[in-house]
């Protein structure tokens, strides 16, 4: 049999070889050596002309909030990278908005970006409803409250949920890009030999080839007029390249599920003077607007400064984007605010499809080609899970990337992501379209069932219609739709006629029982768990999809707080003992810095406990891996007491111990966690909980944490 330190040996030497010239350059980041001068390759441009070809270890493709939190992450984690972006320059119009409770915490560890994103969003009493109505200024249908008290006391969660758009987080993300030293250049400001820290503009990439030392990447862009070809390699390639992703085509990575839910037309336009007036009459985040001349969801983005998007759904191909001219989405505004405005200014009008789909691998090329964000799944945006599912996506990979490069990790690692973020992806899929088709029931229960205009679409669409000229087809399409939109006129939907009054009582049913299309999941923003991956899963774990299966989504249920692998460090308000700053309490959350790969253990001031924080720091030392561990006691505990730390630890260091700073009718850490306090955990440098265990029932501690920490970081199928 060979022992654990000759197979580890063994990993090492092969992750050595598989990724020699990457961690060459990830060392020479501490160096002051170039990383673009370091090994300089040379290669046939256009015409015979040598160029030299830039290097890598991670090579983002795509710089939409997914690709730059990526490389804001891998940066502080000490991985050079750089960004292709084929756009000469970032979209404003405003997609995202909502950011959940889980973004938030990862931002929170971006220097600040979680506060910074709270001193910038509007005040949460003007976003926290969704208004249903005939007209912005016509009677209300109803309104639904998604915020409740304990979103805001910090019991859960030391930060809460936000609604900023996406294009000025963007901004930001840039700001602290920038701060890292990098820079955004087009093509003809590209100049030197230093290829790192790049968002390359107007940068497309086109081909992806596998090399010895990795992969080439071609990319073309626009030079002086014309087109030029660019390559890049790179030992690992991320697609962050959205829901359309060009990698992942280039890699033939299909995607599964559900295609062309809806058609919609998303129209960017600002209002002060509808701002002004929402602001003080109704104040919400979404408008669903039914009336007999329009249709449309109103995304309200920011009151105060009057930035709107409207949501149409459109129908081709008998009605063609060209027919969403700015006249023609300025009167459908003006159709659904109910009076005249004059200040609407239309900025940009962009057709997008919803699709729900997840790509059936987010790895391939042995483990060089990565997926993440939209290109790896896309939903419907019901919930807002797309961007904080990506942004997720991308704090799940960043440490693995890091950890593998510097040699702590085997390549395998890398298949953990997948196995991951994966089945995450599948059930907010499932979700978002649960959430999608309760949105629809609104509309239904007024007589305009989306079913049967998406029925009567397809009738026209069929090849019993085809010999019918377009034209014809548009206006029979126009015709019924306009007829259905009659259901909407005060003639029929009153309290006195015996249809609009039944729809009325089923519309009312559907708020009260929370039946309309939600905004918060707390079961699922924060309480998502990994069932396999880089830890080691509990005996009789279920799997995350037949688990999920037998749960009606929907159902709102309370986040939890769990101590079990796969799941999200539970958050406790704490103090450090034995510090000048002692007073100052903080989240457990904060135990695990965002700056550099380190693994927490987090154990009871008892014997047990710490025998096995010895064995841990004896064997994470053998593994190359910095770990630190955490002592937490319960209240009240004096500075005299804890001196027993240093010496149950000696010789190790790295330790701090903590205080529980709980009100006396609030849970123990312990009782918070579910466990005794017999029990130790083991937390990933991304939060996520790794292993748990009875400090006094293990046989042979270093045996044990052997297996432990190769099973973390895919050294496993060593320890025969
Ligand atoms: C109406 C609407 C509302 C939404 N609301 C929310 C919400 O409230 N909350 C939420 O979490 N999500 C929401 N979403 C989803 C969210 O916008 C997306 O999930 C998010 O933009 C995905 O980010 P990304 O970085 O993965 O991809 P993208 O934002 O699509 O960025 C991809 C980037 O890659 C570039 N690119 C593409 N191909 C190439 C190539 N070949 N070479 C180089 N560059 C390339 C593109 O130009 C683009 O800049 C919403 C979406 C819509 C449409």
């Amino acid at each position: 049999m060979r022992s654990v330190a000759t197979g580890l040996i063994l990993k090492r030497k092969l992750a050595d070889f598989f990724y020699t010239c990457s961690r060459r350059r990830v060392l020479g980041c501490f160096s002051s050596s170039s990383f673009g001068t370091v090994d300089p390759r040379k290669s046939n441009g256009r015409g015979g002309e040598e160029k030299e070809v830039p290097h890598l270890p991670v090579l983002i493709v795509g710089a939409g909030p997914v690709g730059l939190i990526l490389s804001i992450l891998l940066t502080k984690l000490g991985v050079k990278c750089s960004v292709l972006e084929k756009s000469v320059v970032f979209s404003r119009h405003p997609q995202a908005h909502f950011i959940n409770n889980r973004t938030m915490e990862l931002f929170r560890k971006l220097d600040g970006l979680a506060e910074e994103i709270q001193s910038l969003e509007p005040p949460v009493d003007l976003w926290r409803r969704f208004i249903y109505c005939t007209s912005l200024s016509g009677p209300v249908f109803g309104s639904v409250d998604h915020m409740k008290p304990q979103d805001f006391d910090k019991t859960v969660s030391p930060i809460s949920v936000a609604h900023f758009s996406q294009y000025k987080l963007m901004n930001l993300l840039l700001q602290r890009l920038e701060k890292l030293g990098f820079s955004v250049c087009s093509p003809s400001e590209i100049e030197g030999s230093i290829w790192d820290r790049k968002i390359l503009m107007g940068h497309e990439c086109i081909s992806i080839h596998p090399t010895n030392e990795g992969l080439k990447v071609g990319t073309s862009y626009l030079k002086e007029g014309k087109m030029e070809e660019r390559e890049f390699h790179c030992s690992i390639l991320v697609g962050s390249d959205g829901a359309r992703s060009t990698v992942r085509k280039l890699v033939d990575i299909d995607m599964k599920g559900e295609r062309n839910l809806q058609r919609l037309v998303s129209v960017h336009f600002l209002s002060k003077d509808l701002g002004q007036y929402l602001l003080h009459e109704r104040p919400g985040m979404l408008f669903f607007i039914f009336n007999p001349d329009a249709i449309g969801v109103l995304v309200a983005h920011d009151l105060d400064q009057g930035e709107f998007v409207l949501q149409i759904p459109y129908y081709s191909p008998q009605q063609k984007i060209e027919d969403f001219s700015f006249k023609v989405c300025e009167q459908i505004i003006l159709k659904l605010v109910g009076w005249k405005l004059v200040d609407v200014q239309v900025l940009d009008i962009k057709p997008w499809v919803m699709h729900a789909e997840v790509a059936e691998k987010y790895v391939s090329h042995n483990n060089r080609v990565i997926l993440v964000g939209d290109a790896a799944h896309r939903f419907p945006p019901a919930g807002g899970f797309g961007m904080n599912t990506g942004i997720q996506d991308a704090h799940n990979l960043a440490w693995k990337i890091s950890s593998m490069l510097s040699g702590i990790a085997s390549p395998s690692i890398i298949q953990t992501y997948e196995m991951e973020r994966r089945p995450i992806a599948i059930y907010n899929t499932s979700l978002s379209v649960e959430n999608f088709r309760a949105a629809m029931s609104v509309p239904a229960a007024l007589g305009l069932d989306p079913a049967i205009a998406n029925s009567v679409h397809r009738v026209i669409n069929s090849s019993l219609c085809s010999i019918f000229p377009p034209s014809l087809q548009k206006f029979a399409l126009e015709g019924i739709f306009s007829i259905g939109r009659a259901q909407l006129s005060e003639l029929i939907l009153n309290e006195n006629n015996p249809l609009g009054s039944l729809r009325l009582s089923r519309l009312k049913k559907i708020f009260d029982e929370g039946k309309s299309l939600q905004l918060q999941f707390p079961a699922e923003d924060l309480g998502f768990c990994y069932k396999e991956g880089a830890l080691v899963a509990e005996c009789g774990e279920k799997r995350w999809e037949s688990e999920a299966s037998s749960v009606h989504k929907r159902d709102l249920r309370p986040y939890i707080p769990c101590a079990k692998p796969g799941c999200r460090l539970p958050h406790m308000l704490i103090n450090a003992l034995k510090e000048s700053s002692a007073k100052a309490s903080f989240s457990t959350l904060d135990l695990i810095s965002g700056d550099k790969i380190e693994f927490l253990l987090i154990i009871a001031p008892i014997k047990g406990s710490y025998r096995l924080a010895r064995a841990s720091m004896m064997v994470a030392k053998e593994f190359d891996v910095p770990l630190k561990v955490c002592i937490i006691w319960p209240k009240g505990s004096s500075d005299k007491n804890v001196n027993s730390s240093e010496k149950e630890l000696e010789p190790w260091k790295n330790f701090i111990d903590v205080e529980e700073a709980v009100k006396p009718t609030s849970k123990s850490w312990w009782e918070l966690c579910q466990m005794s306090s017999n029990e130790v955990i083991l937390v990933r440098p991304d939060e996520h909980i790794a292993w748990r265990t009875e400090s006094n029932g293990i046989a042979d501690d270093l045996l044990e944490l052997k297996r432990v920490f190769s099973l973390m970081l895919g050294h496993g199928k060593f320890l025969l």
